[in-house]
């Protein structure tokens, strides 16, 4: 059972390969349909074919010519012949006392035999009331010679008799097909004995066809002893005419004819007068116009491009090219020739459906077996609409336990539904199987974050389950997006196809396809797709920054920064994430995940009796958000009091822009015993005095300060201020960004009370922090001693 809009036709389209090589087919057959009437190669099946019509049409003689037979039993009876010449003159005058009309001889009379007899037979033929015909031979003068001559009967037969000539010549392959109506000899005319028999007058020398139709046996014939003794009924002789021949086989004179193997040549001769008298003989048509017809029925054909008519327009061609002739021969319009058209045909259909046979392969090579969608090979080979569109994959989460249930039938019609309901949201795009489990589409052009969305809502699509019969299966999809205009789609495809599996893994609704995502927006869109996957799977790490505490010239605490080593873009700063993370609103998993990795190393340390104490960075949004904030109530109030150790660190700005909620935050982190330190403090708007009302432990001086001091008195100043201050109004210093000694020793004399940066050490993994401590004098800090 298959569904699907693409549902495959019998008869596919034919591309343009298969456009060509029909045409190719069309040319080919006619060139064989030529050179087999040309070369006449196809002559033994045309006869053979036209013997098969004969046999069809077969009918009988008209009756009007019998045929006296000098047979075997008039052989015997009247002794060795030739016969005495007055016998023919009794056969004469018993016709003539019979009524015959006509009796014409096919015997030789152009010797004379002695004088009575040819007496006796002349005295007859003046006697006989109706005519005589009397043979003429045309042949050659001697066997060498150009010149013909003709024997006539001998004088005194001619006298009473007309003259007809009896010369009848086989095909060269020995076959009598033609007759004439009259033999021309040195100038004289001479009709046909068939001709006189039937009484025409076509024109002298030429020749017509014999109606190998007439069925020879029809032939009224009688034997000359028969007729002599009177032992015919006059009733059946009256009014005929009569053709006088030896049929004997020991008289030789016999000729082969189409369909009636070897006939004695009276036989031939009586035909031949019958074809005549019925006029039936069919003018041959030549091969030609049969093949033209086939020529113009193939373009017909061409025009179509319909598989199935086609196949039809074949079969009435054939039909209708073994039934023309016969037509035309029934209705005596002519012969003709169909086997160069039918050679022609058959090479036409046999290429042509060689052509049909290999689109359907190629369809079939483009087609998903199961559900009659096209696969993955056809999306890949389809034209893209435009060379920005994207590629969708989609994999049914499952697919395999889900269908491993069900029957045949009902993982085609759970199939059948999920193209349903994708097709709702994917509009004019076509959908294409993938692999088993997995479709795909192209999804036009536009703005990724709006293709995202569309995404989105074909997924919600798919929140309530298929019913499907008594069972209700949730499906849900994971989609796999790729984009790139100068990539080939196979590439596309692959890339989409295994986004799709990466969503699929990481239980995420879409992924994109990453490693060429080039711009910003992307990027981030990737980041915002992979966060939840990247938590669970252990890709984001934290990396301890020590900080210094001056006064005694030791570390501390640390800063804890977020690291995500993602496994296609590789490691990912957090400016780069965190403001994504920020802006949709998906900071609090990450943040609880650091604070908690946090803890679990403060519970470490603590175990190994180091009292290091950790900062943690909080974004703006994040205070505002109650689950959040009860989440980490939860965290710093059960159990042990690590809340002592940690500090968190807001940005000076994130106090301004909503200060009721940030103070009210602040508070509640400090009533469950944690530190908070106002972070990059001099690149917000605020004054100290206005933070004055913070609730908050300590102020960390942006690093923009902190390095450019050095070379900037103004920054000098500025900081040294700060710090005075700050410790007016209660508040610690933190200096960030501390990365020479010179800077340090400033610092230190200002009274400052911790520094951080890259001088004290990088962020770095918790192991590596603490070997940094326990060295407990790291070159920078032995440098330090001197220069203070
Ligand atoms: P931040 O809180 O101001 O963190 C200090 C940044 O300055 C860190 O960059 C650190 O590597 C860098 N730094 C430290 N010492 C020096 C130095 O001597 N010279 C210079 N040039 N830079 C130094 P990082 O790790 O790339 O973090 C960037 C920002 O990402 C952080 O700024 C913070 O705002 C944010 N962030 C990091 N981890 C978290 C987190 O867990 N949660 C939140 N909400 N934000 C975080
Ligand atoms: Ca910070
Ligand atoms: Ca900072």
């Amino acid at each position: 059972m298959k569904f699907g809009k693409s549902r495959s036709a019998p008869h596919p389209k034919p591309n343009r390969l298969e456009s060509f090589l029909v045409r190719g087919a069309l040319m080919i057959a006619m060139l064989v349909g030529l050179t087999t009437g040309l070369s006449g190669y196809g002559f033994g099946v045309e006869e053979q074919m036209r013997i098969a019509r004969d046999s069809l049409r077969s009918h009988a003689a008209s009756g009007q010519v019998h045929i006296v037979e000098i047979d075997a039993f008039s052989l015997s009876k009247y002794n060795d012949w030739p016969w005495p010449r007055q016998l023919h003159g009794r056969l004469v005058d018993q016709l003539g006392r019979d009524g015959a009309q006509m009796v014409a001889f096919d015997v030789d009379f152009s010797a004379r035999s002695n004088a009575k007899s040819d007496q006796a037979f002349a005295d007859a033929l003046a006697r006989f009331g109706g005519s005589v015909v009397l043979p003429t031979f045309k042949q050659k003068s001697r066997s060498n010679s150009a010149v013909f001559s003709e024997n006539l009967p001998i004088e005194p037969l001619r006298a009473h008799a007309f003259l007809a000539s009896v010369n009848v010549t086989p095909d060269p392959d020995g076959q009598m097909r033609h007759y004439n109506h009259g033999t021309v000899t040195s100038g004289t005319p001479r009709p046909s004995i068939g001709a006189m028999l039937a009484g025409t007058n076509g024109h002298i020398g030429s020749e017509f066809r014999i109606d190998t139709s007439i069925r020879p046996d029809t032939i009224p014939r009688h034997s000359f002893a028969d007729i002599v003794e009177g032992r015919v009924p006059v009733s059946a002789l009256r009014g005929k005419s009569f053709l006088v021949g030896a049929t004997a086989v020991e008289m030789g004179d016999r000729y082969a004819v189409p369909g009636h193997g070897v006939l004695p040549g009276v036989v031939v001769q009586a035909m031949a007068a019958e074809t005549l008298i019925q006029a039936s003989s069919n003018p041959t048509l030549g091969w030609w116009p049969a093949l033209l017809i086939i020529c113009g029925a193939a373009l017909v054909a061409l025009r179509i491009r319909n598989g199935a008519s086609n196949s039809l327009l074949a079969g009435i061609s054939l039909v209708a090219l073994l039934g023309m002739p016969l037509l035309l021969e029934t209705m005596r319009w002519g012969s003709l020739e169909i086997v160069p058209a039918l050679a022609a045909l058959f090479w036409l259909t046999a290429l042509n459906m060689a052509v049909a046979a290999f689109a359907k392969l190629r369809v079939a090579r483009m087609e998903d077996a199961q559900s009659g969608l096209p696969n993955a090979r056809a999306l890949e080979q389809s034209a893209r609409p435009s060379p920005n569109i994207a590629v969708v994959a989609v994999e049914l989460k499952q697919f395999d336990e889900i269908t491993a249930i069900l029957t045949s039938d009902e993982r085609t019609d759970l199939m059948k539904r999920v193209v349903d309901r994708l097709g709702v949201g994917i509009g004019a795009a076509k959908l294409h199987i993938l692999k088993p489990g997995t479709l795909g589409f192209f999804i036009s052009d536009g703005e990724i974050q709006t293709i995202i969305e569309e995404v989105e809502g074909m997924s919600s699509l798919f929140r309530a389950p298929i019913e499907l019969g008594r069972r209700s299966i949730l499906i849900t999809p994971a989609f796999g997006l790729a984009f790139g205009a100068g990539k080939a789609t196979g590439e596309l495809v692959l890339q989409a196809g295994n986004a799709a599996a990466r969503a699929a893994v990481a239980d995420q609704r879409w992924a994109l396809h990453s490693a060429e995502v080039a711009s910003e927006t992307d990027r981030a869109l990737l980041l915002l797709a992979d966060i939840d996957h990247a938590i669970a799977h252990g890709e984001i790490l934290v990396a301890y920054q020590p900080k210094w505490d001056i006064k005694a010239k030791s570390i501390k605490s640390a800063e804890a920064l977020v690291r995500w080593n993602h496994p296609v873009l590789g490691p990912i700063p957090p400016d780069e994430f965190i403001p994504v993370l920020e802006k949709q609103n998906r900071l609090d998993d990450l943040t609880l995940h650091v604070l908690d990795r946090c803890m679990a190393d403060l519970r470490l340390w603590q175990a190994g009796n180091m009292n290091l104490a950790v900062a943690i960075n909080i974004s703006a949004p994040l205070l505002a958000d109650t689950d959040f904030m009860a989440a980490v109530e939860e965290r710093l109030t059960v159990g042990d009091s690590l809340a002592a150790l940690l500090t968190f660190e807001i940005t000076e700005s994130a106090t301004v822009s909503n200060t009721q909620t940030a103070i009210c935050a602040l508070e509640k982190f400090r009533s469950w015993g944690a530190r908070v330190s106002i972070d990059d403090y001099g690149t917000g708007q605020s004054s100290l005095t206005y933070l004055k009302s913070f609730p908050a432990d300590e102020i960390k001086i942006d690093k923009s300060f902190v390095s450019r001091m050095k070379q900037n008195k103004g920054d000098q100043i500025l900081v040294r201020s700060t710090i005075d201050l700050a410790h007016e109004l209660g508040f610690k210093v933190v200096a960030e960004g501390v990365e020479d000694r010179d800077c340090l020793a400033l610092l230190e004399r200002f009274g400052c009370d911790t520094a951080q940066g890259w001088l004290i050490g990088k962020p770095m993994p918790a192991a590596a922090l603490i070997d940094l401590i326990q060295s407990n004098h790291v070159p920078e800090q032995a440098k330090m001693r001197k220069a203070g």
